[in-house]
């Protein structure tokens, strides 16, 4: 009877230590989760998937347009930029809808925010031009440009880097945030075409950006 008693005492001894440990492991997680869920917490961030609706963009090889991945990755983004930030994150347009150029810095200057960031494929005549650019228009964000950029480039990617570049686009010129436009790679290049699409790189995509953004405006 006696030695029954002290096997399911230590038993129950156990099981309390088992649950102290996995409750205190709980909490730690639960900790680091809401200090990453809540870093850019205020801050607003555009997010700006380019054309739309009649406007396709640019036409790959394999009939993709521009405007459907310009569109997956917007949303990939603000999913990931939400779920590690905290950030309100706003889109120009979040179907496949026709917006003006004018009204999608209409609606950065309205929401007062704190970064715009629009996102494009590039196209060429020559299939076999490939890589990714970043765009700024004005010399102080040439800054964010380069680290949302360099954190595009931290693993390895098959294709080449065209680095950050002065760029005279309407949605950055007229737009008082931060601002900047990736061109992801080129639609027109069939392994640019196939990367982009690919679950792996839309994965990479919205993780880099985030982390670019993260360095950028968690110092601002
Ligand atoms: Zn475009």
């Amino acid at each position: 009877m006696a030695i029954v008693g002290v096997v399911v005492s230590i038993a129950i001894l156990f099981q309390i230590r088992e649950y102290v440990a996995v409750h205190n492991k709980g909490e730690e997680n639960h900790a680091s989760m809401m200090a990453s869920s809540s870093i850019l917490i205020g801050k607003t961030i555009v997010i700006d998937a380019g054309h739309g609706g009649k406007d396709v963009g640019a036409t790959g090889q394999s009939g993709t347009y521009e405007k459907e991945l310009t569109l997956t990755t917007a949303l990939n983004l603000k999913q990931e930029l939400e779920r590690r930030t905290g950030a309100k994150v706003v889109l120009t347009r979040a179907g496949d809808e026709f917006v003006e150029l004018a009204e999608r810095v209409n609606i950065s200057n309205q929401q007062n925010a704190d970064l715009f960031v629009s996102i494009h494929c590039d196209a060429f005549e020559q299939n076999n031009v490939g890589g990714i650019t970043t765009y700024y228009y004005r010399d102080e964000d040439y800054k964010v440009g380069q680290m949302i950029h360099s954190q595009l480039y931290q693993n390895f990617l098959q294709t080449r880097d065209r680095g950050v570049g002065y760029g005279d686009y309407k949605v950055l010129r007229d737009n008082k945030a931060p601002s900047v436009l990736l061109e992801l790679g080129f639609i027109s290049n069939v392994d640019d075409e196939k990367r982009i699409k690919s679950n792996l790189f839309q994965t990479h995509a919205a993780k880099s950006i985030t982390d670019g953004i993260i360095s950028f405006l968690s110092k601002v």
